[in-house]
C-alpha cells in the first residue's frame, strides 16, 4: 500500500523544497520571510484543487484547511501540522535536490561541495535504507526536508483521504505553520480557527518516532547599569560569567536527559550591559534551580557593587508537554497502535528543540510529534527516504481511522 504514495511524495517534496522559505530571526515581519507566504499560497491552491474545505491563508503565516468527516459520529477533531519554514544559515543559492534511486550503499557525493560525503559507515541509518529512493541537496543550500517532508506527507494524505471517502474518519484540520525554526510562529496561531481536540506535528525523524516530551525552557536576561567612573558594568559582567557555566554550545546529548544552563551572548558598554543565558531541563524543578543559581550569583555580585544595579529576569519559553499528556495518553497510544498495525516499532525520544507541539499542548491541545523520515536535519548532509515518508502517510491513514472510533 505504501508504495502507491511514493511518486506523489517525491514530486511534492521536490516542488516544495525549491521555494526558499528560510525563517529570519532578525526580521521584524510576521512571518519573518516572504517565501513562507508564497509556499502557503501555493499549498492553499493545491488543497482547493484536491477538494479540501475552508482553505484559508492568514496573513500572519498560517494555512488552515478542513478534510470533512466521513462518519456521522461525534469523533474528536484531529489537527495535523507541519511548518513551512526551514533553518537559516546552511549554504546559499537555490536548492538543487538530487534523487538517489534504489540506493545501493555507495558513498553519496555532493557536486556543489566536494568536501561533503555521506557514508553508511558514518551514518548507520543510511545503511538501513538499501533499495530506498533517497533525496539529498547538492551541497549548496539546505535541502529543507525539515519540514517540507512533513508538508509533502500531509498533502499526500489529504489527496488520499479526499479521494477515498469510504475510509472512516472524523473532521480533520490541516494547519501549516511558519517560523517554527526561530520559535516565534506558533504564538500567532488562531486556536479558534484550528478548532482541534487533539493534534500531531509531522516534524520528527526516524521511522517509529512519536515524541511527547520536550525540554522545559527559560531565557534569562541579566542587565547591569553602573555609575561612570565608579565601577565598570563590563567587569561585573565578567564576574557573573565566571561564576556561571562557561560553555557557549549546548553540552553533547550523550546523556539525552541532561539539562543545562548556557551563556548565549553579551552586549553593552562599561555603563550598561546585558548578558543572555538559556536554561533547559526536562523537569521544571531542575529548571527552577538554574534560575535560583543565576539569581544567587547576581545577588552576590550586587552586594559587592553598591554603585551598580543588577537585575535578572526569566522568560518562560516552553514546558514539558509530557505532564499534560499523562492526563490522557490516547494521542500517544493510538499513534503507537497505528504504527504497530503496520509492523513499525514505536519509540519516544525526547525532543530537544521543537516548541510548536509543547506550545499547543500548553494551550490545551495535546500535540505529540510524529516521524517523517528526515535525517541529519539542519545540515548540508540532510537526507530522507521517500519510502519512509510513505510509511508516515500510511500511519496517518491508520491513525485517523482509530480516532474515528473515539468520542469527543
Ligand atoms: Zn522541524
Amino acid at each position: 500500500m505504501t508504495s502507491a504514495f511514493c511518486s506523489e511524495l517525491e514530486t511534492r517534496l521536490l516542488r516544495y523544497v525549491e521555494i526558499e522559505t528560510a525563517s529570519d530571526a532578525a526580521s521584524a515581519t510576521v512571518p519573518s520571510s516572504t517565501g513562507q507566504l508564497a509556499l502557503l499560497r501555493m499549498l492553499a491552491s493545491e488543497l482547493r484543487t484536491l477538494g479540501a474545505h475552508a482553505v484559508h491563508v492568514a496573513a500572519n503565516g498560517f494555512l488552515y484547511a478542513t478534510l470533512p468527516a466521513t462518519i456521522r459520529a461525534n469523533a474528536p477533531r484531529v489537527a495535523l501540522l507541519a511548518h513551512v519554514d526551514t533553518a537559516a544559515g546552511v549554504g546559499s543559492g537555490p536548492v538543487k535536490p538530487r534523487i538517489h534511486r534504489a540506493y545501493a550503499g555507495a558513498p553519496i557525493l555532493f557536486p556543489d561541495d566536494e568536501l561533503l560525503l555521506l557514508l553508511p559507515e558514518l551514518c548507520p541509518a543510511l545503511g538501513e535504507k538499501l533499495g530506498h529512493d533517497l533525496v539529498t541537496a547538492s551541497g549548496g543550500a539546505l535541502l529543507g526536508a525539515d519540514d517540507k517532508a512533513g508538508i509533502a506527507i500531509l498533502m499526500t494524505l489529504a489527496h488520499h483521504l479526499l479521494a477515498h471517502p469510504e475510509l472512516p474518519h472524523g473532521e480533520l484540520r490541516l494547519c501549516f505553520t511558519s517560523d517554527e525554526e526561530i520559535g516565534t510562529g506558533i504564538h500567532h496561531i488562531d486556536l479558534a480557527r484550528l478548532a482541534a481536540d487533539v493534534a500531531y506535528t509531522l516534524d520528527g525523524g526516524a521511522v517509529g518516532e512519536i515524541s511527547y516530551e520536550n525540554f522545559c525552557a527559560d531565557n534569562a536576561t541579566i542587565t547591569i547599569t553602573s555609575k561612570p567612573g565608579r565601577v565598570s558594568a563590563l567587569d561585573l559582567a565578567a564576574q557573573i560569567r565566571a561564576a556561571l557555566p562557561h560553555a557557549a554550545h549546548p553540552p553533547e546529548m550523550t546523556e539525552a536527559r541532561a539539562g543545562f544552563l548556557l551563556f548565549t551572548g553579551q552586549e553593552g558598554t562599561a555603563t550598561a550591559c546585558t548578558l543572555h543565558y538559556i536554561a533547559r531541563d526536562f523537569e521544571e524543578e531542575a529548571l527552577a534551580a538554574y534560575g535560583q543559581q543565576v539569581a544567587a550569583v547576581c545577588a552576590r555580585v550586587q552586594a559587592r557593587a553598591p554603585h551598580a544595579r543588577i537585575t535578572c529576569t526569566f522568560t518562560p519559553q516552553a514546558r514539558n508537554m509530557r505532564d499534560r499528556l499523562m492526563q490522557d495518553m490516547r494521542p500517544v497510544h493510538l499513534a503507537c497502535e497505528a504504527m504497530q498495525a503496520l509492523g513499525i516499532t514505536p519509540h519516544s525520544p525526547p525532543i530537544c528543540g521543537g516548541v510548536d507541539g509543547s506550545h499547543l499542548t500548553a494551550l490545551g491541545v495535546p500535540t505529540p510529534n510524529l516521524f517523517t523520515g528526515m535525517q541529519n536535519i539542519h545540515s548540508p548532509l540532510e537526507w530522507i527516504s521517500v519510502q519512509d515518508m510513505a510509511l508516515a502517510v500510511a500511519v496517518l491513514v491508520a491513525l485517523v481511522q482509530r480516532w474515528a472510533q473515539e468520542r469527543a
